[in-house]
């Protein structure tokens, strides 16, 4: 792979964390994310899931700054993204995991909508996977080919272990186009 082409997978994936666009990665770039989750699935922050997805975004914010805020400003630059982020969690992709699960678990059950029986879903249809990842920026396309791919068992939905291990291996594993 070229540079251009790293440089420009790299991009895509700090956009992904960059939700306001404003150039660096901060708290507020999560929470915009829970908001827009909870907006699209009509949840209010209030319920128990509304809670349960600020609460894993901020740990994801946490683990994120963590490993990769590294002079303590409270915001990931896009070289501290590269450095920290990139470089570090492709050395370790199970701590990337470990600090995204609360924040994906909790997101799949937003997505999945209200379970009658009260109990807490460990699946999201695949179409409300695709509505996840389009209301947090992918494009159209895109979020349709992906929310796919996540089902890899093609059940049609997406357990939590699916996405765990597909949005770690999309931001630790920079490999060319296939
Ligand atoms: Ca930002
Ligand atoms: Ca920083």
């Amino acid at each position: 792979m070229d540079s251009a082409e790293y440089e420009r997978k790299i991009a895509h994936r700090f956009a992904a964390f960059d939700q306001d666009g404003n150039g660096y990665i901060d708290r507020a770039d999560f929470n915009a994310a829970a908001a827009r989750l909870l907006t699209e699935f009509g949840t209010t922050a209030r319920c128990d899931r509304g809670q349960s997805l600020y609460t894993g975004a901020e740990a994801f914010w946490q683990g994120m700054a963590g490993i990769a805020d590294v002079d303590g400003d409270q915001r990931v630059t896009r070289e501290e993204f590269i450095g920290g982020a990139v470089k570090r969690l492709r050395d370790n992709p199970d701590r990337f995991a470990e600090i995204a699960r609360p924040f994906l678990r909790a997101a799949i059950a937003v997505a999945a909508g209200a379970d009658p029986e009260g109990a807490e879903p460990a699946s999201a249809p695949v179409a409300a996977v695709e509505r996840a990842l389009r209301v947090l920026g992918a494009a159209d396309d895109i979020a349709s080919v992906a929310a796919r791919s996540l089902d890899t068992d093609k059940d049609g939905r997406i357990a939590e272990a699916e996405a765990v291990a597909a949005f770690s291996a999309y931001f630790t594993v920079i490999e060319p186009d296939a």
